[in-house]
């Protein structure tokens, strides 16, 4: 699968891919288009933001602000 050409802006670092913290040898290509939200969070069915955003979640970054 490809990423489309707002993937490759939103992931440029591995054009237009994410690699999942838990499983970085898959590289999951962003699906996203320019209406998505900022951060999109997968709601658009987009697997390289759904993984994106359980990695932050995990690493507790959403949540960093709580206790700043
Ligand atoms: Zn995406
Ligand atoms: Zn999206």
């Amino acid at each position: 699968m490809e990423p489309t050409p707002e993937g490759k802006r939103r992931y440029a670092d591995d054009a237009g891919h994410y690699r999942p913290a838990r499983i970085p040898e898959t590289r999951l290509a962003c699906r996203c288009t320019e209406s998505c939200a900022h951060p999109c969070l997968g709601r658009c069915g987009c697997a390289a933001c759904l993984a994106a955003f359980e990695d932050w979640d995990s690493f507790g970054l959403l949540h960093s602000q709580d206790t700043a």
